[in-house]
């Protein structure tokens, strides 16, 4: 019997007005109903927003260190939880158990972090150059914020919005991702039963034109952020700047690993099949063109392959190397890229076909022979498909890396140091790593990126979230 969920409004779990519920379905069983949820639409948002509204008063007066403790339980909480939040993560969007253990310890430690933080919130003092004034700053919060979220990181990132939205003081109204919705209703969960007030935590779901884009629009609501696709992020950008709220937007990748002449091929195969191939291709960050010097290119391709070659799949509960596709249109877009690739003239060195089984699997792909014009080098697959271009010096691998509409990570696997230090300087991209693999972030140093993967404005994790979810007030006091 699948699990029945509700909208969780103004402290209340509660019905769409509607009365029309979605099912979720395990993507490696797709015949398996995995929970069904209110199918809410623009009037139950509006409720959802006019409840953030009046509990934000109470919310940003509860004492900073309150916050704190009602985060640092609720992490407790989830923590208590963390086996079964991880079959659900799971089963509703498919990673391999490790996979999705890791990203729920990620948003129990997030609730920790931010936990502590929300006692340390105090004002900076500033000495004045007149006598007998006391000049400070205060942050204050900026009332009610809409957090609209993705799937393929369901808890992580709901928790890395949440938390520091509320250890500032704001209300928040967010609506999760349709296809994995249910680790954000055990995040409310865990906040009610930690005592937070009525009001300041309300979850909505249902499809994105409705819910998200009310929250996007309403006049009540103060600031959005948005993790999600580029084509919906600009569109969310203009709903709600049109009306002047304050936007954060986190969106696509097409993320490079450079290959330097003086690499091990063997170990930057490791580490860019870590990149490329983890959470079956579906993070923001994950490697989807590895531009290769054409000294190692042959034994680069060859080790490549062997690592695609090895990898098993199963259900996420059996922790294979690698799970599904969240959906079955998220596994036809990939076939899709396969094709289109293979007639753009780049080479099938290994997989890219459906697997004969039930779920929604594919084989990882590796490309070879890819020209940086390409669609296959240029658009965002969003599944295990591996670009691999040939560079002849380290000046047209710079060029070909940056060569795309993108900028969220890079990296640079190299044995020289001045290399690797003009990657650092040259490279488009918020996050740069040096003999590492493009995905996998810290929680306490700030994540966002440049040009189509990013608002660029404001950034999130870290201090730098509390910037985007507060408002500097500079007092002089005599
Ligand atoms: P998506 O289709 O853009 O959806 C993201 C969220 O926006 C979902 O909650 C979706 O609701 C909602 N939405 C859809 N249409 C909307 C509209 N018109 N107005 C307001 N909200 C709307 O993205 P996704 O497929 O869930 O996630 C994959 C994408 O996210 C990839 O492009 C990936 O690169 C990106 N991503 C970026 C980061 C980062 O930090 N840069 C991290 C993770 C993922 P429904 O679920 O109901 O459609």
């Amino acid at each position: 019997m699948p699990d029945q969920r509700l909208n969780y409004v103004d402290g209340e779990w509660t019905d769409s007005h509607t009365g029309e519920t979605f099912e979720t379905t395990d993507p490696a069983t797709p015949g398996e109903v995995v929970a069904t949820y209110p199918q809410s639409d623009a009037e139950d948002t509006e409720r959802a927003i006019e409840a953030a509204r009046d509990a934000s008063e109470e919310w940003r007066e509860t004492p900073a260190p309150e916050r704190g403790r009602i985060l640092r339980q609720a992490g407790a909480t989830l923590e208590r939880r963390r086996d079964e939040l991880t079959e659900l993560l799971v089963r509703e969007e498919g990673k391999t158990r490790t996979e999705a253990g890791g990203e729920v310890q990620r948003a129990i430690d997030i609730f920790h972090y931010y936990g502590a933080k929300a006692s340390d919130l105090g004002g900076t003092v500033k000495s004045s150059s007149a006598r007998d004034v006391n000049l400070y700053t205060t942050n204050e919060p900026l009332g009610v914020v809409g957090l609209i979220t993705p799937w393929n990181y369901p808890i992580a990132i709901p928790a890395w919005k949440l938390a520091p939205a509320l250890a500032t003081g704001n209300a928040v109204v967010i609506k999760p991702a349709t296809l994995a919705p249910g680790v954000v209703h055990e995040m409310a969960r865990a906040l009610e039963e930690a005592g937070l007030p009525a009001g300041a935590l309300n979850v909505v779901t249902g499809p994105g034109s409705a819910v998200g884009d009310t929250l996007a629009g309403h006049e009540a609501v103060d600031a959005v952020s948005f993790t999600g696709s580029t084509a919906v992020g600009n569109t969310v950008y203009d709903t709600a700047t049109a009306d002047g709220k304050r936007v954060q937007l986190e969106m696509g990748g097409k993320n490079p690993t450079v290959v330097s002449r003086t690499a091990d091929p063997e170990e930057a195969a490791d580490i860019v099949a870590a990149g490329a191939f983890g959470v079956t291709g579906q993070a923001c960050t994950a490697t989807s063109r590895a531009v290769v010097h054409e000294d190692v290119y042959d034994e680069f391709v060859d080790a490549i392959v062997d690592r695609a070659a090895s990898i098993d799949h199963g259900h996420g509960l059996d922790d294979p190397g690698m799970g599904p596709h969240v959906s079955e249109s998220e596994l036809e877009s990939t076939l899709e890229y396969v094709d289109v690739a293979q007639g753009e003239g780049a080479t099938l060195e290994y997989g890219g076909s459906a697997l004969d089984r039930e779920g929604h699997f594919v084989e990882p792909a590796v490309f070879s022979d890819v020209d940086s014009e390409m669609r296959l080098a240029q658009e965002e697959v969003f599944g295990p498909v591996l670009a691999v271009i040939p560079v002849s010096d380290f000046d047209e691998a710079l060029a070909v890396a940056n060569d795309v509409d993108y900028g969220l990570a890079a990296s640079v696997v190299t044995d020289d140091h001045t290399e690797a230090n003009r990657f650092v300087r040259e490279i488009e991209a918020g996050v740069v790593k040096i003999n590492q693999k493009t995905t996998g972030l810290e929680l306490h140093v700030p994540f966002g990126g440049v040009k189509d993967s990013s608002s660029e404005t404001y950034r999130e994790q870290g201090d730098a979230a509390l910037d985007f979810y507060t408002i500097s007030k500079t007092v002089y006091d005599t």
